[in-house]
């Protein structure tokens, strides 16, 4: 029996997870579930999975929640706050925590969760993204267990040979990671319209169902460059070792390629319930709810090179990766600014690659040594992203 927290139990991965979990009574029983502002429906869950904690993220929604606990006799506490959140995450009775807040706010309860040696599933991927090499760091330091959960991580784990070690790529006979990605809503239209597409339409990714700012981060594949910055980290790897492709139908979700011409492909229909049940289960295999893949239905299987003019932001961040951590950190912090004000109709989509590119030129190099170090130059770029994105708007 493995008792989990889950960060993020609201959004889409929090939903999946305990989807999951609760297939699966025999297994799994839940400590805490966390959420930001969705209060009703977190505490409704809570309810359901028997949980002893909840924790609702942002302060200003406290007293409401107390009340409607009260109202529907919910029997756990509830608790409020960053502080409360890192709690949970690294408790004495947790064996594992799904670490699924959306953007940076998921860095410390995460790192909360690594530094208590748990075993941590990661969705969350602006943590390693913001502070890569220091939370590698602590995960070695503190002996935890880290499950890549993102598909294409755990993609890319499931293909590597067993036992492999970060620093074993060349060892291992590995020559490439191939990392899949589907292009997103926009992949086909004209260039020009990219301009005018609203979030509704940037929300709609043609096979995976997400949370917003992910959605949004598809469609401009700075999700597949943040992945890319997340796959080094995770693997060791250098931006040479890694080759993103195009795969629009999101069957494959990434591969391994090996010197002696193999090429080792993990396949399933797009459902996160999949990585996440193996991150649960791992090393072994449980049902997850997900339909068997069905190859009578796939006609094609296509293969593609993202485009630079209609993904900038994707080479923004092979580039930022190679020029260090304060730059994927600025990244990160500008690309949350502006999608943040994409979703809120205030910039046009194509504003988004402006403002990273912008922030990007406007920070000059520094030594990012402590995570309080990567918290403030978070706080700076947000700053200098702000202010683009105010003169974007005037
Ligand atoms: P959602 O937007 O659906 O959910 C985000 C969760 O984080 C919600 O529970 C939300 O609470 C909570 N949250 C938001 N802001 C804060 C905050 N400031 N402090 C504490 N909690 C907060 O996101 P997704 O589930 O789509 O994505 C979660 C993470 O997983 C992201 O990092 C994403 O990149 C990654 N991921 C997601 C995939 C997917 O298929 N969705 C695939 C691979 C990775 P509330 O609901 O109350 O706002």
């Amino acid at each position: 029996m493995q008792t989990i927290t889950v960060l993020g139990a609201t959004g889409s991965i929090g939903l999946s997870t305990l989807d999951v979990v609760n297939r699966h009574p025999d297994r799994y029983r839940v400590f805490a579930l966390t959420g930001n502002q969705q209060y009703k429906q977190l505490i409704d869950l809570a309810k359901q999975c028997a949980a002893r904690y909840v924790v609702i993220a942002d302060e200003s929604y406290y007293p409401q929640a107390i009340e409607y606990a009260g109202e529907v006799s919910l029997g756990a506490d509830v608790l409020t706050g960053s502080l409360a959140l890192q709690q949970v995450a690294s408790a004495a009775e947790v064996d594992c925590v799904m670490a699924a807040i959306v953007g940076a706010a998921g860095l410390l309860p995460t790192l909360a969760a690594v530094k208590a040696g748990k075993r941590v599933l990661l969705a969350n991927k602006e943590s390693l993204v913001m502070s890569g090499e220091l939370f590698m760091q602590a995960v070695i330091d503190h002996n935890a267990t880290l499950l890549p959960i993102d598909s294409e991580h755990n993609a890319i784990f499931q293909c590597l040979p067993q036992d492999f070690t970060r620093a074993q790529l060349t060892d291992s006979g590995i020559s490439n990671i191939l990392l899949t990605g589907s292009g997103g809503p926009f992949l086909h239209i004209q260039e020009s319209e990219l301009v005018s597409v609203t979030p509704q339409q940037a929300c709609a990714h043609p096979n995976w169902e997400m949370g917003r700012k992910i959605s949004v981060d598809s469609a401009t594949m700075m999700n597949k460059g943040l992945e890319f910055i997340e796959a080094c980290w995770l693997f060791g790897l250098q931006a040479d070792d890694i080759k993103v492709v195009l795969h629009p139908q999101s069957v494959i979700h990434s591969m391994v390629q090996y010197i002696d011409g193999s090429v080792i492909a993990q396949m399933g229909n797009p459902d996160m319930r999949t990585p996440i049940a193996y991150g649960l289960a791992y090393p072994h295999r449980i049902h997850a709810g997900v339909d068997a893949l069905d190859f009578s239905s796939i006609s094609a299987f296509t293969f593609d090179k993202p485009c630079p003019q209609r993904y900038p932001n994707l080479y923004l961040a092979i580039d930022a990766f190679k020029h260090g951590q304060y730059a994927t950190t600025a990244l990160n912090a500008a690309n949350e600014v502006a999608v943040d004000a994409f979703l809120a109709e205030q910039i046009k989509f194509t504003d988004i690659a402006s403002i990273n590119e912008s922030v990007l030129n406007s920070i000059e190099p520094v030594q990012l040594t402590s995570i309080q170090d990567v918290i403030e130059f978070d706080a700076q770029a947000r700053s200098v992203a702000r202010r683009i994105l105010t003169g974007i708007m005037a």
